[in-house]
C-alpha cells in the first residue's frame, strides 16, 4: 500500500474476502481500475487463505484477519459486505454467531459507512424469500420464512441486515445498496463446503455416490460467479440507487435430480445416485425474477450452466490432482 501519494486511490473494503465470492470480487476490482486499493477483511471461518494467496504481495491489496461482529475503524470509500457463511452446513454450525455476523456485522459496516461517507453494498440472499409460495420470486414478494427452523439464523439474520440498510439510508443518508443473490457456483468453492454443486462434483470425481436430498424433484437456479459479479459491481457503480433490493441470479431452473445427472455426464463419472433425507425447511423451488436487474443494469447472465460447471469441475480436478501429488511426494 502506498504511503504519501498525490494521487487519490479508491479504497474499497471487501468483507468476506477470503471466501468464494469475495476472493473473485477482489481480483475483479483490482483488475478493473489501477487506482483501486483493496482492504480485505475475513475471519477465515468458512473462507480460505488459499483463495487470496495469489494477492498476498499485490501492492494494492492488504489482508486483515478480523471478525465483523467487532467494530472496525479505517478510512474507506466503498464497502462490499460479504462476510457471512453461505453454505447451510457452515451457517448452522454456530447459528448464534451467524446471526451476530449478519446483524452486528451489518451494523458495524453501516456505522463505518456513515462515519466515512462510504458507499456500501450488502450481499443479501434469495433465502429472504424462505420456502417461496410463488415462482419466479420478484423483489416485491415478502417471503415465507420460519423464524425458528435450522435455516432461520441465516434467513432472519439477512432480513434484519436488509432492514438496517433501509434504516441507515433513511435516517442517516448512507448510500446503502442491497443485492439478493441466488445460488451461485464456480471455482474456489471449498470442496467440503456442503453446497450441492461442490458436493456433487467432488462425489462424481472421486467415484462416491451422489447424495440427492429428498426425491430430488425440488429446484434451484444456478448462476456462474462471473455473471454474478458483473451484476453486483454494476449495482455498486450505478450513479444512483434508491436502495431497494435487486435480485441477481440465473433464471435457468433445474431439479436437483437433473443437476445430479448433468454432473455425472460432464465428469464422465460412474457414480450412482443415493437419496438422503431432505433437511427441514429446505426450499422446494427457487428461481429469480431478474427483470429489475435487466432494466436497471442492462444485464443478464451470459454463462450457460454446462460451461460454468465444466470450469468448476476443472477447479476441483486441480485440487484433487495437487492433493494426490502431495501424497506421492
Ligand atoms: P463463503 O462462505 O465462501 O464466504 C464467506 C466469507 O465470509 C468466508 O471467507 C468467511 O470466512 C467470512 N466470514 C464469515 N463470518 C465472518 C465474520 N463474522 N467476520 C469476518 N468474516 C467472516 O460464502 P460465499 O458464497 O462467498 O458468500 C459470500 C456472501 O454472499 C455471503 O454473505 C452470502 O450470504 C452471500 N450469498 C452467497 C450465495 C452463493 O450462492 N454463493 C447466495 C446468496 C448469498
Ligand atoms: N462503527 C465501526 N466503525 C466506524 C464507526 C462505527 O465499526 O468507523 C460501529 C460502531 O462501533 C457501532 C456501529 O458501527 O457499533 C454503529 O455505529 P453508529 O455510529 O451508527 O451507532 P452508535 O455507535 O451510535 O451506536
Ligand atoms: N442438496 C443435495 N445434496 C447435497 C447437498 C445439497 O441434494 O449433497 C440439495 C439441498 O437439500 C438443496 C439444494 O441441493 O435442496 C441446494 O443446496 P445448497 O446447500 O447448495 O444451497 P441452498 O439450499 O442454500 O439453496
Amino acid at each position: 500500500m502506498s504511503g504519501f501519494n498525490t494521487k487519490t486511490p479508491r479504497r474499497i473494503l471487501v468483507t468476506g474476502a477470503a471466501g468464494f465470492l469475495g476472493s473473485h470480487l477482489c481480483d475483479r476490482l483490482l483488475a478493473s481500475d489501477p487506482d483501486v486499493e483493496i482492504v480485505a477483511v475475513d475471519s477465515l471461518f468458512s473462507g480460505s487463505r488459499s483463495n487470496i494467496e495469489h494477492l498476498r504481495s499485490h501492492p494494492r491489496f492488504e489482508f486483515l484477519r478480523h471478525d465483523v461482529t467487532v467494530p472496525l475503524f479505517c478510512e474507506i470509500d466503498e464497502i462490499y459486505n460479504l462476510a457471512c457463511p453461505a453454505s447451510p452446513v457452515h451457517y448452522q454450525f454456530d447459528p448464534i454467531h451467524t446471526v451476530k455476523t449478519s446483524v452486528n456485522g451489518a451494523l458495524n459496516m453501516l456505522g463505518l459507512a456513515k462515519r466515512t461517507r462510504a458507499k456500501i453494498l450488502q450481499t443479501s440472499t434469495s433465502e429472504v424469500y424462505g420456502d417461496p409460495t410463488i415462482s419466479p420470486q420478484h423483489e416485491g414478494y415478502l417471503g415465507n420464512v420460519n423464524t425458528m427452523g435450522p435455516r432461520a439464523c441465516y434467513d432472519e439474520g439477512k432480513r434484519v441486515a436488509e432492514t438496517l440498510f433501509y434504516c441507515y439510508r433513511n435516517l442517516h443518508g448512507v448510500d446503502a445498496r442491497v443485492v439478493r443473490i441466488f445460488n451461485t457456483y464456480g471455482p474456489r468453492m471449498l470442496p467440503e463446503d456442503g453446497r450441492v454443486v461442490s458436493n456433487f462434483i467432488m462425489q462424481a470425481l472421486t467415484g462416491q455416490p451422489i447424495t440427492v436430498y429428498g426425491d430430488g424433484s425440488h429446484t434451484r437456479s444456478f448462476c456462474y460467479v462471473d455473471d454474478l459479479l458483473e451484476a453486483m459491481t454494476r449495482v455498486m457503480d450505478a450513479p444512483e440507487s434508491d436502495g431497494s433490493a435487486v435480485n441477481i441470479g440465473n433464471p435457468q431452473e433445474i431439479t436437483i435430480n437433473q443437476l445430479a445427472s448433468l454432473v455425472i455426464e460432464l465428469t464422465g463419472s460412474r457414480s450412482s445416485i443415493v437419496h438422503k433425507p431432505l433437511p427441514q425447511d429446505d426450499p422446494m423451488q427457487r428461481r429469480p425474477d431478474i427483470s429489475k436487474a435487466q432494466a436497471l443494469l442492462d444485464w443478464k447472465p451470459a454463462v450457460d450452466l454446462r460451461d460454468g460447471l465444466m470450469k468448476t469441475i476443472e477447479h476441483f480436478e486441480g485440487i484433487l490432482m495437487r492433493s494426490a501429488q502431495r501424497r506421492v511426494a
